[in-house]
């Protein structure tokens, strides 16, 4: 026997745009069909929302007769429908687990063609994957290193850096940008683009988030108070942790509990995170700016930020992506894109800086463009906090 998992592609879709009535309608057209080509020992059954478990008896555990018959159902359910006069055509996601290879129990098979399910949806639509041990060994891996990451939160196992961001004309340092660090009890230091994926796939990152946030905060307020220059600290927020309810509420309660003021608080935001939800995101920067964070834009020039866009956005300061930094002054296009982002700020009246300046030659490609700040190598690394704290008594 075989047990598939499928999970219809454009039903949200439907449902969104043509209301309840198509959406409840597609179901019941796509269920028939299934019905109609499959044999009548075999079972259909609808788990709620979109998903379907489909149940072939009799067939055997052989990859070409099983991807045969269902490529059948596949096609018949991919058939063109009328739904409110119009014609459309549904795709579907499957997972299959063949009894007994894999899975020996309904269970077994249930779970596996499930993971199966989860691997065709991340390859995109209109997909058909056969559940392997792979996958199984990636979904245990994925589970291990989740527990990590949670222990990592109790256990205390994060720290900052933080890298000073200077001013090209005079040199003073003005702001530190927080840099997440895990230090982990077996493998050392844990650089962010190694975790921080995972954290946001399964939410941790707003825990963590949180963890940055108030430890920047404090370790802010620290340096005001031990008499240091009065430096911003900005911190990076994930697409997560903005989007969570009454956010800009939340950082007001952590500035108030760490007693630094909004002002030296800066928050970047990512072209990305801003353009999935433009509205959203619009009311939370209003509502940030009014507490008296300021906000920049991270990574800018790699998302797509029309210009219309940008004007309303309530931001301080563009951040220009390393990326393009990185082949100055050599690179023609990337010379070209960063002037061109330097005089696109200073038309909007907002401060610009860049990041990953590495040489000498760059800095003064900026400095010539008019870019008024930089953060990166050629000035300093990320530093541990008593280390950048030495830095700004020199
Ligand atoms: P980002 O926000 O673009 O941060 C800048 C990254 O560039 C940092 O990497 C920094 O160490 C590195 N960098 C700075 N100057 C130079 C340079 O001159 N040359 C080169 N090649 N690299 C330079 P890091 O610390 O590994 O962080 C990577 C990314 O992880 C960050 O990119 C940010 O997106 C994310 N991240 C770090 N901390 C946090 C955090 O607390 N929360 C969230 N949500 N994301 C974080
Ligand atoms: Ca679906
Ligand atoms: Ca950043
Ligand atoms: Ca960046």
């Amino acid at each position: 026997a075989v047990l598939a998992f499928l999970d219809l592609d454009n039903f949200k879709l439907v449902n969104d745009t043509l209301g309840h009535a198509a959406g409840d309608e597609l179901l019941k057209v796509t269920a028939t069909r299934m019905r109609a080509s499959v044999r009548k020992s075999d079972m259909v059954v609808r788990v709620g929302g979109d998903e379907f478990i489909l149940l072939l008896n009799g067939l055997p555990c052989e990859r070409d007769v099983v991807l045969a018959r269902l490529e059948d159902i596949r096609a018949a359910i991919a058939a063109p429908m009328q739904i409110n006069g119009r014609s459309l055509q549904i795709s579907c996601s499957m997972g299959v687990a063949c009894f007994p290879n894999q899975g020996k129990t309904v269970g077994e098979l249930l779970a596996n063609a499930d993971m199966a399910m989860y691997r065709a949806k991340e390859l995109g639509r209109n997909n058909l994957q056969v559940f392997t041990e792979e996958m199984a060994d990636k979904a245990h891996e994925k589970l291990l290193k989740q527990a990590e990451l949670r222990q990592a939160i109790a256990g205390q196992e994060f720290l900052l850096h933080f890298q000073p961001q200077v001013n090209i004309e005079s040199g003073r340092v003005f702001a530190a940008e927080a840099l997440l660090r895990w230090r982990h009890p077996e493998r050392g230091m844990i650089s962010p683009g190694d975790f921080i994926p995972l954290a946001e796939e399964t939410g941790l990152i707003v825990p963590i988030g949180d963890w940055v946030l108030r430890a920047a905060c404090r370790q802010c307020k620290a340096w005001h108070e031990a008499g240091l220059p009065l430096l911003i600290v900005s911190v990076n927020v994930s697409a997560r942790q903005f989007r969570e309810r009454n956010w800009a509420a939340h950082v007001a309660a952590v500035l108030a509990e760490t007693g630094l003021e909004p002002r030296f608080l800066e928050l970047e935001l990512t072209e990305s995170l801003i353009m999935q939800d433009v509205p959203g995101a619009l009311a939370t920067m209003h509502e940030l700016k009014a507490i008296g964070v300021h906000l920049a834009i991270d990574d800018f020039g790699t998302g797509y930020s029309s210009l219309s866009a940008l004007k309303r956005f309530p931001v301080r300061r563009l951040k220009i992506d390393r990326s393009f930094v990185e082949d100055i002054p050599g690179d023609v296009d990337d010379r070209a894109i960063t002037a061109a982002i330097i005089s696109l700020a200073q038309n909007l009246g907002l401060r610009v800086i860049a990041e990953g300046v590495e040489t000498q030659a760059q800095v003064e490609f900026l400095r010539h463009s008019g870019c008024d700040e930089i953060q990166g190598y050629f000035f300093s690394r990320p530093l541990a906090s008593a280390d950048f704290e030495a830095l700004l008594r020199q």
